[in-house]
């Protein structure tokens, strides 16, 4: 028996719950994107790395790449279907299909309806909106021929609740969600499925537009009394995208401490 094994599995075949899996995940270059890459990597992934800053995405591929981990950088706009088109091309060219998309790049715009101006709403909906699209649609045709494949996308819980602030954003939020339940009827029969992560309030730099006693509130308002983590988020992705969540089609998952109970 080899070092490190267990009966006839070895620790390693038994934690490693992505091995040889090809993963792209959008705005991995920071925050939950890249908490998610580097724990995708670690469990066995390739993983493409999309973002729009270069140096970024740079350092987190070599990060993946310094733990022994596989990855490729793309510098991507989920906007611009030709970045997201070349990105495809680069990762079958380069690791051969695409077994998993995590659709995570997003950004807020947020002011009270009466304040909204129409460029923030627009452009919140094109990049937490169509841009999940976008990059749904690029890939949808690879996992269709592959017959499998497993296309995550994120959320938020102020989909679920709305949120001061937030008229475009919890509205792009709500449709991720709509749009997943479309896909996992559409595609459940060809291998595929789809699912949604509800992230509540993480640690990251989307929160900075947060005032320091709001924030503080919103800790108070959480059962677990505090923030969650980037990596917290990447184990739920990580789960939804193994075999474990085989039977897992069409779900909206919380991670958010209890914040909507
Ligand atoms: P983050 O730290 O700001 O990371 C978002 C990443 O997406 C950044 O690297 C950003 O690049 C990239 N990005 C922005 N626009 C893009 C575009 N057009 N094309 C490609 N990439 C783009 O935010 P995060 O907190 O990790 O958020 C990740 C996801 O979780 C988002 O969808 C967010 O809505 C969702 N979420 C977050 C929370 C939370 O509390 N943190 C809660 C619920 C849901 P630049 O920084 O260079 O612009």
């Amino acid at each position: 028996m080899s070092q490190g094994s267990v009966g006839v599995l070895s620790i390693q075949e038994i934690r490693v719950r992505l091995r040889d899996k090809v993963a792209v995940i959008t705005g991995s270059a920071r925050g939950i994107g890249q908490a998610t890459a580097l724990k995708f990597a670690r469990e066995g992934a390739k993983v493409t790395v999309c973002d729009l800053t270069p140096e970024l995405i740079e350092e987190t591929v070599k990060m993946i790449r310094a733990a022994g981990g596989e990855a490729l950088g793309a510098i991507v706009d989920v906007r611009d279907m030709s970045s997201i088109r070349k990105m495809v091309d680069q990762t079958l060219s380069t690791f051969g299909r695409i077994d998993v998309l995590v659709n995570n790049a997003g950004i807020v715009k947020d002011a009270q309806l009466k304040n909204m101006t129409e460029e923030q709403f627009d452009l919140v909906i094109d990049i937490n909106l169509k841009g999940v699209y976008n990059c749904t649609r690029a890939v949808v045709d690879i996992m269709l021929q592959q017959q499998s494949g497993v296309i995550l996308s994120t959320s938020s819980v102020v989909a679920l609740y709305g949120n001061f602030g937030q008229t475009n954003y919890a509205a792009t939020k709500g449709a991720v969600i709509s749009m997943t339940k479309t896909w996992a009827k559409e595609l459940g029969r060809k291998g595929i499925r789809a699912n949604v992560v509800c992230p509540g309030f993480i640690a990251t730099t989307i929160l900075n537009s947060i005032p320091e006693r709001v924030l503080h509130a919103i800790e108070e308002k959480v059962p677990m009394g505090r923030l969650g983590k980037p990596e917290e988020i990447a184990d739920a992705f990580a789960f939804l995208a193994s075999d474990e969540a085989s039977y897992i089609n069409g779900a909206v998952l919380e991670v958010g401490g209890g914040v909507t109970v």
